[in-house]
């Protein structure tokens, strides 16, 4: 299945060093949101991404490759407080601005900690991003911690949210439990093939 081959690529630091070719799903989220553990259990894989001990310090763009030239693209978490602001501010204008202008780019994967989804900066990415018109698949992950009750009031909120816009589609996530993987490849899977 796609996330089963996936392999690393390069480390990118700066947008003008971003691939010409190829076309790209990104992966975004908030620091600590549980973004390198998603990456990791959907490609079955201990430490494809790197989990951070030290948050924020992986202010960098790695890309992986699906092979046929599609491309899975790791955007730095957003967010971590001890990151001087001005080194956040720097890093959260290139997100928006690779968000808002990348041509190559075909979806956009938002991981959140479905115990709190869609924070401020969040929403700022979303607002960069879904003016493209593109997709954006939220991921709602650490869904272990959750009860059912939970669950469905974390879907719902997002849910509810976007309400009649087909360009968001929502589902829960869990990498300690490896839950949702098949919904996630499905989805990404299906973007590759439009
Ligand atoms: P990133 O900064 O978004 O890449 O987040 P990480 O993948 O490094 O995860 C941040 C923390 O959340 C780590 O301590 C992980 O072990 C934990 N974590 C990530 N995903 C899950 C999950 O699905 N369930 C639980 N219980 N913990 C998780």
């Amino acid at each position: 299945s796609l996330f089963q081959g996936l392999t690393f690529l390069t480390t990118v630091n700066d947008l003008k060093a971003l691939p010409n070719e190829g076309i790209e799903v990104a992966f975004a989220g908030r620091s600590n949101a549980g973004k390198s553990s998603a990456i990791n259990t959907l490609a079955n894989h201990t430490r494809l991404a790197f989990v951070s001990k030290t948050p924020g310090r992986t202010q960098h763009i790695n890309y992986f490759d699906f092979g046929q030239s599609r491309r899975l693209v790791d955007l730095p978490g957003y967010g971590y407080a001890a990151v001087p602001e001005a080194v956040r501010k720097h890093w959260q204008g290139l997100l928006g601005k690779y968000l808002e202008t990348r041509p190559n780019l075909i979806g956009l994967v938002l991981i959140m900690d479905s115990r709190r989804p869609l924070t401020d900066l969040d929403r700022v990415m979303l607002d960069f991003f879904l003016p493209t018109g593109k997709p954006v698949h939220c991921v709602l992950t650490k869904s272990d911690k959750l009860n059912n009750q939970e669950k469905v009031q974390a879907l719902r909120s997002v849910k509810d949210e976007f309400k009649g816009n087909p360009q968001i589609t929502v589902q829960l996530f869990s990498s300690s439990k490896k839950q949702g993987v098949t919904e996630v490849e499905q989805v990404v899977g299906g973007w590759f093939e439009e």
